[in-house]
């Protein structure tokens, strides 16, 4: 079924670049064909969203190799924060489906904006309060939502609330840990994983516990090996081979995916430097 999907995507890819190539043909001199020429053929430091995820696609790839752990394991989550519909559009449009995003009404806006195939990826702090709209507004307009940060069972039964108008839909949810203990950062701590896991896997049947998801401190890898012991530890207890582990951003995704990491979260690499302060 993955294997289908990547070959689906790599045909798309390659039948838009034959009609990008057919259109210049008849269009020699339509701007939008110069620019995705000069951005095809440049090796200058000219900045794209293709030639961005072009490359991070590479890295994680080298990453996947060097590691022996196959490409189809790891997702690329496109962090698309504060950053225009255009942007998001354009690494849509080089086959990019799954977006994360931080701010409820940004991500409601952005879902009805763009094509209904999107794999949205809710990567911020979730208010409660705010779980019911998040859910209703999105799910309908998408191709699945998952929340990466959950971290209470009130939240958790929110969602799964929320969830009950969508028969035959269930909610991804990745249990956010707070793998550096900092104040600052989400998410339970490492010993109460297991407890909201199983909440989540035995009193939330609209929830789908898709795995476990951390930001850590900034240079600390040993994070990364403290999501890892929590799968461990969660995955016999629930009976479960298949849980995702959601680590790794821009500054460090590679280092993520040498430990097991199958989502990394980069959005700056893609995207560019966000212009503005992001908001809490
Ligand atoms: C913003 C954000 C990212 C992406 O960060 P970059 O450093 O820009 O790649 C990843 N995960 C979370 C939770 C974020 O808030």
């Amino acid at each position: 079924m993955k294997l289908s999907l990547a070959l689906l995507a790599l045909c798309n890819h390659h039948l838009s670049l034959a009609f990008v190539r057919s259109v210049k043909t008849l269009y020699p001199c339509t701007r939008s064909f110069s620019t995705s020429f000069v951005t095809n053929m440049s090796s200058s430091s000219t900045s794209s969203i293709e030639s961005n995820l072009e490359s991070v696609r590479s890295r994680v790839q080298s990453a996947c190799e060097a590691s022996g752990r196959s490409l189809d394991e790891v997702y690329l989550v496109a962090v698309s924060k504060t950053k225009p519909l255009n942007l998001l559009k354009e690494a849509y449009d080089n086959n990019q489906r799954i977006f994360g995003e931080n701010y409820v009404q940004e991500l409601i806006s952005k879902a009805q904006d763009m094509p209904n195939d999107v794999e949205w990826h809710f990567i911020g702090t979730l208010q409660s309060n705010k779980a019911s709209s998040l859910v209703k507004s999105v799910v309908p307009k998408a191709s699945s939502l998952t929340i990466e940060t959950v971290t209470s069972t009130k939240l958790a039964n929110k969602l799964n609330n929320a969830m009950q108008d969508f028969e035959d839909e269930n909610l991804e949810i990745f249990v956010q840990v707070n793998t550096s203990r900092e104040e600052s950062k989400g998410g339970v701590a490492p010993e109460d994983v297991l407890t909201l896991c199983q909440h989540i896997s035995n009193s939330c049947p609209k929830l789908h516990l898709k795995g476990l998801m951390t930001i850590g401190a900034i240079g600390d890898l040993k994070c990364f090996d403290t999501l890892v012991k929590c799968r461990d530890e969660v995955a016999p207890a629930l009976d479960r081979t298949d849980l995702f582990l959601s680590m790794g951003m821009s500054g460090d995704f590679e280092e993520a995916i040498a430990r097991g990491a199958t989502h990394v979260r980069v959005g700056s690499t893609i995207f560019g430097a966000r212009e503005y302060p992001v908001k809490d």
